[in-house]
């Protein structure tokens, strides 16, 4: 079994769009398993496979850091209806460690997605699993929560952003913002 480790931002996969699941298969699973001691060892509670280098529709949600029960691993997931009403809410990205900051979004959403079954369902998600379904949604089309912060939450992180930027620079030689 693999140890995945989770990129941060500057990291060029994180702003690619990645490419949607085909076939369910060993590789899928294998993935997901990856994923899921990846997503318990960061205590997050949701992650995308593009967080983790693989640029594939897969999400992971585990709602247990924040007293609920929901676990779920969807592959391809796509929103079908957003609500009109916008909430706001404090953030965070285990891509974008120690960053904080209020990004509004539709307090509820429905999603349409295939499980590992290969069987079609559809989520109606409000409150806190329609926030982190949209933040890992966002994550498979090359968006970070950090695009949506006010000038004055953009200031208040600068420094940490720079300092992410600028390991991806050492590490890689090129960053993508
Ligand atoms: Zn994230």
């Amino acid at each position: 079994m693999a140890k995945l480790e989770v990129i941060t931002y500057g990291h060029p996969i994180l702003r690619e769009v990645a490419k949607p699941v085909g076939k369910v298969d060993e590789r899928i699973h294998s993935i997901i398993r990856d994923m899921m001691d990846a997503l318990l060892e960061e205590e997050g509670i949701g992650l995308a496979a593009p967080q983790v280098g693989i640029s594939e529709r897969i999400v992971l949600i585990d709602l247990s850091k924040s007293g609920q029960t929901t676990k779920m691993a969807l592959l391809n997931p796509e929103i079908i209806f957003s609500s009109k009403d916008m909430v706001p809410y404090e953030e965070g990205c285990l891509s974008v460690p120690d960053v904080w900051g209020t990004v509004y979004r539709p307090s509820s959403v429905r999603v349409k997605a295939k499980t590992l079954t290969g069987k079609s369902i559809l989520i109606e998600a409000e409150d806190i699993l329609a926030r982190v379904l949209q933040h890992e949604i966002d994550h498979l089309n090359g968006k970070l929560f950090i695009d949506y912060l006010s000038e004055e939450d953009k200031t208040k992180n600068a420094e940490k952003i720079t300092a992410l930027i600028e390991e991806n620079r050492k590490k890689l030689g090129h960053v993508a913002l």
